[in-house]
């Protein structure tokens, strides 16, 4: 087989993760050596359904020894395989990376005979990437599940990000839908990972203050090459089981209180396989994963707490509003809130008000009284946040009665019609393709501790960490 007929078939096989953006790391250019990548992140192309591909994203194989239900590389399917020889994928790395196709490698596997075997292969590709061809670049591994502690060590002092896929959020998912793999199997490397990520940095820091005198001058205490600079993700498949969007958001809360992720993706189920044990259903539950993404990034970066946004009576996320402002409506007892003396956590909270836009407003009101036309410079999303804020007094939303119902309807926005609602509740059989037609290579109870006003603040994240997910997965 030809490496280019490889190569589609590995980068179709790869196209269902999603996994793969690339922030975290920071590394320079360096004279003799290819390739940089930025803190910002390499990942700023993305397909129209909104999946990433500006790293090369490909299997090391798509042979498999395991039978997931719902994988279209499973053993039991009847596909055309394809393996790589470390070295082949390497070249095609660096050769795509010197035409600017790529910034990177994403790189998952099948299960090749054993876990071990298919992660030796995938750290040689490594080792001739870093040591070889001096590769700088950005390079996202996935850990394939039983691989044993030494080689994930070596593959993660080689990598910039590694990830262990829970795969299903529970364990009574994960044993109906992927009974090979086991509670053990994914836990124990994200721990390891977790351990091995909180060491290196540790005595980077260390080795940072600690300084080794020697005949011409000083030099720095010698360190390891950092494990997983950019941190660990995970990826859980959602829609192909019957657990709640509570569930599932009350596990990642639990996942980045003790695995110290950096992201968790949410993947909605697409049906590729005819089997008993899946749902029937051929629409694919984009708009739930868009939601879900909405509540996530309100968990990591608004201090927001899964039990604040659902509970045991209401476990999924409204379609037709986004989570922050169906929040809002749901305790319309705290606003108006005055945005020249409202706390930061208060402004946070306030629907059309971002992280950015509350830092923009407590730097400018050290300085003038804030006034509505303030607001929309420091880009406040002013038709959205008027109707929860007063401006020196001032309520803005005036015509408008404080009520859910008057309200919901101005604040609604149900995704359909966008682009991801265009493709919401449809089979999508082409999704993610490096290659187009025709071409052979395209270039506990809620958070009630409150701040003064009676918002929810930092002792929400407190209390995060006190909690522990109401799913069948056991993260100790
Ligand atoms: S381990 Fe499971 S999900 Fe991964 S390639 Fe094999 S069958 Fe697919």
């Amino acid at each position: 087989m030809n490496l280019m007929r490889k190569l589609e078939i590995l980068a179709d096989a790869a196209k269902y993760d999603v996994a793969c953006t690339s922030s975290g790391s920071d590394r320079g250019a360096v004279k003799g050596k290819l390739g940089a990548t930025q803190a910002a992140g390499c990942c700023h192309s993305f397909t129209a359904d909104g999946r990433c591909i500006s790293l090369l994203k490909v299997l090391m194989t798509n042979v498999c020894a395991y039978d997931c239900a719902y994988c279209a590389s499973r053993r039991s399917n009847e596909v055309e395989r394809a393996t790589f020889k470390p070295r082949e994928l390497a070249d095609l790395t660096i050769e795509f990376y010197r035409r600017n196709y790529i910034e990177g490698l994403f790189l998952s596997s099948g299960v090749l005979g054993t876990p071990d075997y298919t992660t030796e292969l995938m750290v040689e590709t490594f080792r001739i990437l870093r040591d070889e061809y001096g590769f700088r670049g950005y390079i996202h591994a996935k850990v394939v599940p039983g691989a044993s502690p030494e080689l994930i060590d070596q593959m993660g002092r080689l990598v910039d990000r590694l990830s262990v896929n829970l795969e299903l959020p529970s364990q009574d998912s994960l044993a109906l839908l992927a009974p090979q793999k086991t509670r053990q199997h994914i836990l124990a490397p994200m721990r390891q990972i977790a351990d091995s990520i909180a060491e290196s940095r540790e005595s980077r820091v260390l080795a940072k203050r600690k300084s080794v005198f020697y005949r011409g001058g000083i030099q720095r205490a010698a360190t390891r090459h950092p494990f997983s600079p950019a941190g660990q993700s995970t990826q859980m498949i959602v829609g192909a089981t019957p657990e709640s969007d509570y569930q599932i958001l009350s596990l990642s809360a639990a996942l980045y209180r003790t695995m110290s992720l950096r992201r968790v993706f949410f993947s909605a189920y697409l049906p590729v396989n005819d089997d008993a044990r899946l749902p029937k259903t051929d629409a694919v539950q984009l708009n739930r994963e868009h939601r879900l993404y909405q509540a996530d990034w309100l968990m990591r970066f608004y201090r927001f707490d899964a039990s604040e946004l659902l509970d045991e009576a209401n476990p999924f996320l409204d379609p037709t509003i986004d989570p922050k402002a169906n929040w809002a409506l749901n305790h319309l007892e705290l606003f108006p809130v005055e945005v020249n003396t409202a706390p930061y956590e208060a402004l946070m909270r306030v629907p059309g008000i971002g992280v950015v836009g509350a830092q923009s407003i407590m730097r400018a009101r050290k300085t003038a009284t804030i006034r509505e036309s303030h607001l929309r410079k420091l880009g406040i999303a002013y038709k959205r946040a008027r109707y929860f804020i007063t401006c020196n007094g001032q309520y803005a939303g005036a015509g408008v009665a404080m009520t859910r119902d008057a309200l919901r309807p101005l604040l609604a926005a149900p995704i359909n019609g966008g682009r991801h609602g265009r493709r919401a509740d449809t089979v999508l059989p082409n999704q993610l393709s490096l290659f187009g037609e025709g071409e052979t290579f395209a270039s506990p109870a809620p958070a009630t501790k409150s701040l003064p006003g009676g918002f929810p603040g930092q002792a929400a994240v407190h209390h995060v960490a006190r909690r522990e997910p109401p799913v069948a997965w056991s993260l100790s």
